[in-house]
């Protein structure tokens, strides 16, 4: 089965297809113009492929809240055109499959935990140290969202004695962890690019002490099971040992774990296991979850490659004056047994599936507040071999089943 994944950057777009494995076949990159000229690239190219799910990781911020009607736009960008732009809408509308959308760290730090340096954990922090800093902590298999979405690169630092940019390059606060960290802000204190610099450089070890404190105030807060540091600045490997060092000495011995010793830290704070492909990797899951995200509220997994949910307005339907009943779910019934029949008329299969979580369903779809499931309808072509369950072909006789009065 082939996923599209979109890995949307500022300066570039780029699409593979892969499996939900995380496994990439194809990839194609355009760069970052306007909506107008970009958009229908990207559905050009995704668009050849039979691609039965999309995931994309964007950069942002984003409005991720699923309840809000421009979920999945881009909110606030430096790029003019791309300003509220609702990216997950246009490309979900344009391929007409499922579509997973989150930040570009977030959906990394998901493929970190997944199948990278988290694998086998029970929660990971990602943080990626380059243009800008980003962070991404996944609990539980469950990229954390909150009011908004984290911005961990934005923490409050204690800048440190002898920094001779101690309010750091963040237009937005003084000494943020972005502004005090990132590589512009490397460069703007010492005048040269990060890259250049060797590792003797006195930049690394104040580096070292901004992204210590980082890490001692996630450990603290949030007490994640190990730390993937990533990003352009990270290449420089020689930063982990001092990071590492920092920590230890910055907690004081507070934190009791093995993971928190001069022997278990080398294991704690680590560069990613899946290098440059966390991106897309997360991409790929973020569809193969956007997929499965209906499915996995029934008991049983048809795997259709649409599932109609049957829902009712009670405020809406009719109510009987008599006795206050409220015809909704029987309305509802009925048109599910419509759907059904054309279903089966345009030789598609399709089951009534009753067998199903509503709150698991409301829980996941939150666009059908206030309406009360009924039924989902699979639809598809069966498999062959498909059969009814064992109950759907028992019959009682007629004389069982009318009573003449
Ligand atoms: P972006 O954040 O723009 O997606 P990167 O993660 O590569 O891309 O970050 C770019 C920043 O990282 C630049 O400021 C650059 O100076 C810095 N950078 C890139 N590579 C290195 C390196 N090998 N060593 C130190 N700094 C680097
Ligand atoms: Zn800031």
């Amino acid at each position: 089965m082939l996923i599209g994944a979109l890995e949307a950057g500022g300066t570039k777009m780029v699409c593979s297809i892969g499996n939900p494995q995380g496994g990439v076949l194809q990839r194609a990159s355009f760069p970052t113009l306007t909506p107008d000229v970009t958009v229908p690239q990207i559905v050009d190219f995704i668009g050849k492929f039979d691609v039965k799910a999309l995931g994309i990781g964007s950069f942002g911020p984003l409005d991720l809240n699923p309840a809000s009607p421009t979920y999945g736009s881009i909110t606030k960008t430096p790029k003019k055109e791309w300003i509220q732009y609702p990216l997950m809408a246009a490309l979900k509308d344009a391929l007409g499959v499922p579509t997973g959308i989150d930040t570009d760290v977030n959906a990394a730090a998901l493929a970190e935990y997944t199948m990278g340096a988290g694998k086998g954990r029970g929660s990971l922090l990602y943080v990626t140290v380059g243009t800008g800093i980003g962070g991404g902590l996944v609990i539980d298999g469950k990229v954390v969202h909150g009011l908004v979405h984290p911005e961990m690169g934005h923490m409050l630092l204690a800048p440190q004695e002898g920094d001779s940019m101690p309010d750091g390059v963040c237009p937005y606060h003084r000494h943020c962890l972005e502004g005090l960290a990132s590589g512009p802000a490397i460069e703007k204190r010492w005048g040269l690019s990060a890259k250049l610099m060797t590792e003797d450089h006195p930049a690394w070890e104040l580096e070292a002490t901004y992204l210590a404190q980082m890490c001692v105030n996630m450990i603290v807060t949030v007490s994640p099971e190990v730390i993937v540091l990533g990003g352009g600045v990270m290449q420089q490997m020689h930063l982990f040992p001092k990071i590492r060092e920092r920590v230890l000495k910055l907690l004081g011995g507070y934190v009791s774990s093995p993971s928190i010793t001069p022997e278990g830290i080398d294991g704690y704070i680590v560069p990613p296991a899946l290098g440059v492909n966390s991106g897309v990797i997360g991409a790929l899951l973020l569809g193969a979850q956007a997929l499965e995200k209906a499915d996995a509220c029934m008991d049983s997994h048809f795997h259709p490659p649409v599932i109609l949910a049957v829902t009712y307005d009670a405020q809406c339907a009719w109510t009987r004056e008599g006795d206050g009943k409220n015809h909704g779910e029987i309305d509802a019934a009925l048109c599910a047994m419509q759907m059904m029949l054309q279903a089966a008329e345009l030789g598609l299969g399709t089951t009534y599936v009753g067998m199903f979580s509503p709150e698991k369903l409301l829980a996941s779809f939150p666009e059908m507040a206030g309406c009360t499931p009924i039924a989902l309808l699979t639809l598809g072509y069966p498999a062959e071999g498909a059969h009814p369950a064992r109950l759907h072909t028992q019959r009682k006789p007629l004389e069982d089943l009318v009573q003449y009065l």
